[in-house]
C-alpha cells in the first residue's frame, strides 16, 4: 500500500513538473516577442528597489491594514512551503515527517508557528472574500473585472482556506495516531493549535484517522501541485513575476520620455547637428499597434499585473467617467499576447499570428477613445505596488495613432505644428516670447 502510494506520488509529481515546465516556457516565450531593451544599468539601484517592492511589499503599505493581511498571505505562503519540502520528501520516500528526527523538540514549535500562519491565511483569506463580494470595494467590480476575472480572485481565495484547513486536519489526525502508537506514525507531539482539532476527532478508530490523515496530506499535496499550475494562467503569476518586474523597472524618473532614435537622427540631420553617415535604420516604424511592436518589459508588466486596480482608482480619467482603465490596459496587453503566443504554438508563423486575431489597438483590446483619455500624469504608475507602467504602453500605442495613421484630434495637430514651428504649444513666434516684459515696462 505505502509503495503504491510512492509510485502514485511520483507520477503526480512529474505530471504536474510537466505541465508547470511547459506552461512557463510558453510565458517565456510570449515575453521574449517583445521588442529588445537593456534594463543591465545600476544592478545594486536595482536590487534594491527589487528588495523593497517584492520582498518587502512597501508599496502594499500605503495602506497599512490591507498591507499587513496581504504580507501574512505572502508570508504564509513562502514559509508554509518549507513544510511542503517535507510533505514532499515523505511522499517519494514513504516516510513520516522526515524533518522531525533532525530538528528535535524544534519541529514542534516550527509546525507551530506553520499553523499559526495558516490559520492568519484562512482568516485574511476570509476577509478578502468579504471585501470582494459582501462590501463591493468599487474598484474590483469595474467592467474589466467581470466575468473570470472576479472569479480568478474569488477561486484562489477559497484554494487558498481549503489548502490550509487540509493542513491543520492532516496535523490533528496525525497526532491522534502518533499518541495511538500507531504504525509509521513516528512520536513527534501535539501541534499548537491542530491539538484543538483533535476532540472533533477521538471518537474515530485508527482506520477512519488514517483515512482522514492520508486525504489531509493528499488534499494539500495535490492542491499545492494544482496551484501551482493555475497560478501560471492567473493573476496570480505576479507572486514570482514581481521580483524580476521590480528588478528591471524603469529607473528614470516618472516624467521623462524616451525618445524614438529614428526621428531624433532625422530632426538632428535637419538642423545639422550630425553629419549623415548613412546608417540604414531599417524600415522606421513609429509607436505601437501590435504586441510585437512592444518592449519585452511592457509584456513582462503584463504579465505580473495583480488587477488590484490601484491604478484605475487613482487614474483621473476613470475617476471623471472616462472609459480608460490603466488596469484593462495591462489585462488587455496580456491577453493579446496570449493569443499570438495561442496561434504560435499551433504552428502559426509570427506574421501569421500577428494577422489572426484584433490587434492590440483595436476596438476589441484597447480602443483609440480609451488612449485619447490619457493625460499622461504618472498616477497609475505611481499607485502600482509591483512597478508597473501603462503609461509607456499607452504612449506607444499613442504615438503610432499619430505618427503612423495622422489619427490625433485637430487641436492635438495644431499643438504639435506649434511645437515643431515654435518651439512652443502656441501659435506665436519664439522671437515675441518675451513681448510681455515690454508691457510690464511701459
Ligand atoms: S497616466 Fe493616463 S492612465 Fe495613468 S493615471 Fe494618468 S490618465 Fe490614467
Ligand atoms: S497595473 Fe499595477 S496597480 Fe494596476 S492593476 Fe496591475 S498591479 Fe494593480
Amino acid at each position: 500500500m505505502q509503495v503504491i502510494q510512492q509510485v502514485a506520488f511520483i507520477v503526480c509529481l512529474a505530471v504536474a513538473a510537466f505541465f508547470i515546465s511547459r506552461r512557463v516556457r510558453r510565458i517565456a516565450g510570449n515575453i521574449q516577442l517583445g521588442r529588445p531593451l537593456s534594463r543591465k544599468d545600476r544592478p545594486s539601484e536595482r536590487l534594491k528597489k527589487m528588495l523593497l517592492l517584492a520582498f518587502g511589499q512597501q508599496k502594499m503599505f500605503d495602506k497599512p491594514l490591507i498591507g499587513l493581511m496581504h504580507f501574512i498571505i505572502y508570508a504564509g505562503f513562502l514559509l508554509i512551503n518549507i513544510e511542503v519540502l517535507e510533505i514532499v520528501i515523505d511522499g517519494i520516500f514513504g516516510t513520516h515527517r522526515v524533518f522531525a528526527p533532525f530538528l528535535g523538540s524544534f519541529y514542534g514549535v516550527v509546525i507551530g508557528f506553520f499553523e499559526f500562519l495558516a490559520i492568519g491565511v484562512i482568516i485574511t483569506c476570509v476577509i478578502f472574500l468579504i471585501r470582494r463580494n459582501v462590501l463591493k470595494i468599487e474598484r474590483f467590480h469595474k467592467p474589466e473585472m467581470k466575468g473570470w476575472p472576479q472569479m480568478d480572485g474569488n477561486l484562489i481565495l477559497t484554494i487558498e482556506i481549503v489548502l490550509m484547513l487540509a493542513i491543520l486536519t492532516m496535523n490533528a489526525a496525525d497526532s491522534l495516531l502518533q499518541l495511538r502508537g500507531t504504525d509509521h506514525y513516528a512520536v513527534v507531539g501535539a501541534f499548537t493549535f491542530s491539538q484543538y482539532l483533535m476532540p472533533l476527532m477521538a471518537g474515530l478508530d485508527t482506520g477512519a484517522l488514517i483515512g482522514i490523515e492520508r486525504v489531509g496530506w493528499w488534499l494539500h499535496i495535490l492542491g499545492i501541485m494544482a496551484f501551482a499550475l493555475y497560478v501560471t494562467y492567473s493573476k496570480h503569476l505576479h507572486i514570482f513575476l514581481a521580483f524580476p518586474n521590480a528588478y528591471f523597472s524603469n529607473m528614470e524618473p516618472f516624467g521623462k520620455f524616451e525618445n524614438m532614435s529614428t526621428v531624433t537622427r532625422e530632426v538632428k540631420l535637419a538642423m545639422g547637428l550630425m553629419e549623415d553617415d548613412g546608417a540604414d535604420e531599417g524600415e522606421a516604424k513609429f509607436g505601437a499597434k501590435d504586441v510585437t511592436d512592444l518592449t519585452w518589459k511592457n509584456l513582462m508588466d503584463a504579465y505580473s499585473c495583480t488587477e488590484c486596480g490601484r491604478c484605475t482608482e487613482q487614474c483621473p480619467a476613470n475617476i471623471t467617467g472616462k472609459k480608460l482603465s490603466p488596469r484593462k490596459v495591462m489585462m488587455d496587453t496580456r491577453d493579446r499576447v496570449e493569443e499570438v503566443g495561442n496561434y504560435l504554438s499551433q504552428g502559426k508563423t509570427l506574421a501569421e499570428a500577428l494577422e489572426m486575431g484584433d490587434a492590440l489597438y483595436s476596438d476589441r483590446y484597447i480602443s483609440k477613445e480609451e488612449l485619447m483619455a490619457c493625460n499622461t500624469c504618472n498616477a497609475c504608475v505611481e499607485a502600482c505596488p509591483v512597478s508597473i507602467d501603462p503609461l509607456n504602453i499607452i504612449v506607444e500605442l499613442r504615438r503610432h495613432i499619430a505618427m503612423e495613421e495622422t489619427g490625433t484630434p485637430a487641436s492635438w495637430n495644431n499643438m504639435f505644428a506649434n511645437i515643431e514651428n515654435n518651439m512652443a504649444p502656441w501659435k506665436f513666434s519664439p522671437s515675441d516670447r518675451f513681448n510681455w516684459v515690454e508691457e510690464l515696462n511701459k
